[in-house]
């Protein structure tokens, strides 16, 4: 028995493999979610029938949890919009970290021998998941809008520093007193691993939020990995790596999108969003432009490159916007679409977005691909974007966002921007490209003034 039961978790990582590898396209990316979910349901299932639950394990409890967990997450999963996808994602990696937190706690207090090197690796991964859990919430609270921006005070850095070194004492306490530490030892243990992720997280803002949540991602499955070795599951400790691995790749891609380095990230000041260092002095004024005026400027377009960001998936306007291309392109007009890799709220949002309404993968281009054309494009339609268009990155030394690699939107000969109103992007900062010469601005509804553009091209 003990060998089938191995080999089905070896078969569930190899299917959390196989899953990830096929999410790398979006062509493959839903049928290797569904095979990392045959692979998770495979794993949750043979543990019910591995030994060494026989006699402790409380099934009545166990089906509880996963009657609640799993039918609270169809539920959430059904209804929730796609503009709140980002925040459930950053509430669900908290929650695996969490648990991964969780299952060290049971083993730490279990009073089971461990041998000292495997209570050293359930204290880290302990602390690793407790982090990842908690600082997971404060991104969710930041991406929901409950928690705004950066919040900083004095000497945040050496309360910080003062927390995480009373975590690694009372975690160094916890791994080598063996099993005869006190449970309040653990317990403290637990309080400021919790307290470190919090406080760690929230003076992070503005545009450096995808890196932090691709970085809790990644520890969360490290995490796992660790917990996955103290309970000697094969099935846990792969897809703990895999998860790590993955994520660490993109954390480093999130931190080479904002060209920043993860300890300046975690231990500096920039996204002050909320803290009033984001406030910008703009020079120009904002110009109105009707959407028929500015559908007849792209009819006769030869180049339009598009840019998306965060109001188009709010507008949900990437269907009509595709139909508006297509009608450019049967007159003639190059078009082409930019993604930002930190558009939107989460990682690829744009680039599934544009997928669901069938834009072809060719058309899609990477911020390096295609900054250099915008020179020569006639039009840059910019739609929700704001943030990742933003001159003030490239000139202005003090904006929080300086440094941040943009798309070179307002090197093409005129620009359109669909917006509704005056509100600013995630940083907060005030954007130059709205105040631009060669800027217009067309107000309303991002799948509302598409319409328009569609009508106007339509009647000439
Ligand atoms: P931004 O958040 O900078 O700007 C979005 C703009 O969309 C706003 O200025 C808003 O202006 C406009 N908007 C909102 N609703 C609508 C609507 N219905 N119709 C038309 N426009 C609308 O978006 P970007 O994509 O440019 O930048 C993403 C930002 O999010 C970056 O700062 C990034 O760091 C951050 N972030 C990214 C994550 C990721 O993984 N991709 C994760 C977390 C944060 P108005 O209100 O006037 O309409």
């Amino acid at each position: 028995m003990d060998f089938v039961i191995q080999a089905a978790y070896f078969v569930a990582a190899i299917l959390f493999i196989v899953g990830l590898k096929q999410m790398s396209s979006p062509v493959t990316a839903r049928r290797g979610i569904l095979w990392a979910g045959v692979g998770m349901l495979a794993a949750v299932v043979v543990t019910f029938f591995a030994p060494d639950l026989h006699g402790v394990a409380n099934y009545l409890l166990m089906f509880l949890a996963i009657g609640l967990g799993g039918g609270l997450a169809w539920w959430w999963g059904k209804r929730v919009a796609m503009t709140d996808m980002p925040q459930m994602i950053a509430l669900y990696n908290g929650m695996g970290g969490g648990a991964a937190a969780a299952i060290a706690a049971v083993e730490l207090i279990r009073y089971e021998p461990m041998t000292l090197p495997v209570q050293i690796i359930a204290v880290i991964g302990a602390l690793i998941g407790t982090m990842a859990f908690s600082g997971s919430l404060v991104a969710f609270a930041k991406l929901q809008g409950l928690l705004k921006g950066a919040i900083r005070y004095p000497q945040q850095q050496m309360v910080n520093l003062a927390v995480f070194g009373a975590t690694l004492l009372f975690g160094a306490i916890v791994a080598l007193s063996g099993n005869d530490y006190a449970g309040v030892l653990l317990f403290l243990f637990f309080v400021l691993a919790l307290a470190f992720g919090v406080l760690t997280t929230l003076p992070i803002g503005g545009a450096d939020m995808p890196v932090v949540i691709s970085l809790y991602n990644a520890l969360t499955g490290l995490a796992v990995g660790f917990e996955g070795f103290v309970l000697g599951n094969p099935a846990m400790m792969i897809a703990g790596i895999v998860v790590g691995a993955a994520g660490s790749l993109l954390t480093q891609l999130m931190a080479k999108a904002m060209n920043r380095s993860i300890r300046n990230v975690l231990f500096s000041n920039f996204g002050a969003a909320g803290t009033g260092m984001a406030e910008e002095s703009v020079d120009g004024s904002l110009k109105p432009i009707e959407g028929s005026d500015a559908g007849i400027m792209m009819a006769y377009a030869d180049k339009l490159i598009v840019v998306p960001g965060y109001g188009m998936a709010v507008a949900q306007a990437q269907h009509k916007l595709w139909e508006l291309c297509e009608l450019l392109m049967e007159r003639g007009v190059a078009v082409k679409f930019a993604i930002h890799p930190v558009a939107g709220r989460m990682p690829g949002h744009m680039n599934v977005l544009l997928a669901e309404a069938g834009v072809p993968y060719d058309l899609i281009y990477d911020l390096d691909e295609i900054n250099n054309e915008f020179a020569n494009a006639d039009v840059a339609l910019v739609i929700g974007a704001n943030d990742v268009v933003n001159p003030v990155a490239r000139s202005n030394p003090d904006s929080p966002i300086y440094g941040m690699p943009i798309l070179n939107a307002d090197k093409a000969k005129h620009v359109v921007v669909i917006k509704r109103g005056q509100g600013t992007g995630f940083s907060g900062v005030e954007n130059a490209l709205f105040y631009a010469d060669n800027t217009r601005m067309l107000y309303g509804d991002g799948q509302k003034a598409i319409g328009e553009l569609i009508q106007a091209v339509k009647t000439l």
